[in-house]
This record gives C-alpha cells, sequence and structure tokens, in this order.
C-alpha cells in the first residue's frame, strides 16, 4: 500500500515567504564602497604583519585587529577548515552562526557578514575576497563556506562510533585557544571554510567533498578587535564520510586527504580607510519587559 504524503496545513493567514533584506538601503544594507576599494588593490599594497601555516588536524589562534584583513588560503590541496570568533576584549562576544544565517545566509561569500551575540549583535567581519565565490549551488543544492552544520566533535563521534578521537575541530579549537585562557565553553558555531554542504530533499544536512585548490582563499576585513582561532578539520577535504557507510572503506586512509590551511594578516593603509565607522550594537533599552516599582504612585 503506497504511503500518502501529508498535506502541509494551511496557515489561517497565508503569506508569501518573506526573508530579511540586506540590500535596498535597509538596517542591513551598507556602503560598500571602502570594501570594493580594498577588494580591488593588489594584497602588495597593504603590509603583510602576519603569515603561518595551521598543520593537518591541529588549531591554531591568532589576532586580528580592527581595519586589518585576514586571509584563509589553501596550501596544500583542498581543506575545511572551522573558524571562530571573539571580541579580543570580551570573548562574551562572539560569532553568531544562527542569527547570521538568518540575517544574512546559509553560506556566506563576498559582502555578507559576520554577526556578534546578543546583547552586542553587530557586523564583527565582512567578506572581502573568496575565490569559490564561482561554486554557486550544485547539482545537489549544495553551496560553500557553511553555516549550516557546525564543528566535529569527540562527543557526537563517541556516540557515533563508540571511540575517542582527540582531534576533531571541537578539541582543535579547544587547545587553540588555551593560551588565552578560553575553555571549551567558549568555543562555538563555527563557519565552515570551503566547505560544501545543504539540506537534501528529506530536509537532513550532508557535506561533500570539498572543491578548493591549492591558492584558493576566503578573505574577511576585522570591523573590531577580533581573536580568530582555525581548525583543520581531521576529515580533511571531507571526501571519506567520518563515519557511516563509506568510513570503514580500506582503500582509503583519511590523512591522505588532509592539507594544511595558510593565515595571513594585512595591516591596511589608513587612506583606505577614510570614511569608513566602527559597527554598532542597537540601542535597544534593555528593559526586556520587566515593570519597574514606581515609588512615587
Ligand atoms: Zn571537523
Amino acid at each position: 500500500m503506497s504511503q500518502l504524503l501529508p498535506i502541509p496545513r494551511a496557515p489561517k493567514n497565508p503569506t508569501r515567504p518573506w526573508t530579511y533584506d540586506t540590500n535596498s538601503g535597509g538596517p542591513l544594507d551598507f556602503d560598500k564602497t571602502i570594501y570594493k576599494t580594498l577588494m580591488s588593490t593588489s594584497r602588495s599594497l597593504h603590509k603583510l604583519v602576519n603569515k603561518f601555516e595551521i598543520p593537518i588536524r591541529t588549531g591554531q589562534a591568532w589576532e586580528v585587529k580592527q581595519g586589518q584583513i585576514c586571509r584563509i588560503l589553501t596550501v596544500g590541496g583542498p581543506q575545511v577548515g572551522d573558524l571562530n570568533l571573539w571580541n579580543l576584549h570580551d570573548p562574551r562576544e562572539r560569532m553568531w552562526a544562527a542569527k547570521t544565517r538568518q540575517l544574512q545566509r546559509s553560506h556566506i561569500s563576498t559582502f555578507d557578514r559576520i554577526w556578534s551575540t546578543l546583547p552586542f549583535l553587530r557586523p564583527i567581519v565582512t567578506i572581502l575576497g573568496d575565490t569559490l565565490a564561482d561554486y554557486g549551488i550544485d547539482e545537489d543544492s549544495g553551496r560553500c563556506h557553511d553555516l549550516l552544520g557546525t564543528r566535529c566533535d569527540p562527543y557526537v563521534n563517541r556516540l557515533l562510533t563508540g571511540q575517542d578521537f582527540d582531534f576533531s575541530c571541537h578539541s582543535n579549537l579547544v587547545r587553540a585557544v588555551m593560551p588565552y585562557k578560553l575553555t571549551e565553553f567558549d568555543v562555538h558555531d563555527v563557519l565552515n571554510v570551503f566547505q560544501i554542504t545543504g539540506l537534501n530533499s528529506d530536509d537532513r544536512y550532508f557535506m561533500k567533498s570539498c572543491p578548493a585548490r591549492e591558492g584558493d582563499y576566503f578573505e574577511f576585513f576585522a570591523e573590531i578587535d577580533l581573536l580568530c582561532a582555525l581548525s583543520t578539520c581531521p576529515g580533511g577535504d571531507l571526501s571519506q564520510p567520518l563515519w557511516g557507510p563509506g568510513s570503514e572503506d580500506a582503500d582509503k586512509n583519511p590523512l591522505d586527504v588532509c592539507n594544511p590551511l595558510g593565515v595571513e594578516v594585512y595591516d591596511v593603509d589608513k587612506k583606505y580607510l577614510e570614511g569608513w565607522k566602527p559597527p554598532i550594537s542597537p540601542k535597544y533599552g534593555g528593559n526586556h519587559g520587566i515593570t519597574l516599582k514606581k515609588w512615587n504612585n
């Protein structure tokens, strides 16, 4: 007997789907003139102040000061990186993946912004460069630079495999931020740089192989002073499932699909930043509906 598909319940007040508007001059729109100038100027015009590689299956934290540009690049082949961002001076303000999905998109690229947690809620970075922007949407509805999923972690790994593994992205990020006196509780939902993901017809999250080639990069402008941390995912280019069907394939060694990632930080000449304004938080009064006692009533 064939199973009948449920008929979606008709709402009492039907509407067309609606989204947040990041253009049209609304509150989420912003003047892109300065950012376009930064994108068009050669990196050789900016001063490289920090450059390093993150080896496979590890993590590293670094600082990016307000007004600097940070580039994450593939240096040995395809590799997924899990990125966390905090306000350098107050780790309670950190990137908010879920709100960024709502206000921007679930996969971000040039001119998208990453928003911070409440009560701060401001754009802490603006994406300047993305060599994979032309990946677009593939035959499985996959897109690049993922905010839908989050980091791999040893708890889910234990749940699904019964094994302990200490070099998941969560653990790599935990080790990375230890020098900054942050802990496991500070590590948060990530941006999966260079990672292809989507939702299938059954509304289930999927991952696909990373399409990056050596030299691809994802680059952002720091709107505030940032502490950044990046993990080189132990799944490498994610061409081999980390668990479930295919993960036990003896012909494949996950280490063969792991590569380091590069990081570069650039000082920007002040002349390129004329007219730029730092992001501000919404001026909410902060009462949250609490009725205050009126002493003179
Ligand atoms: Zn990972």
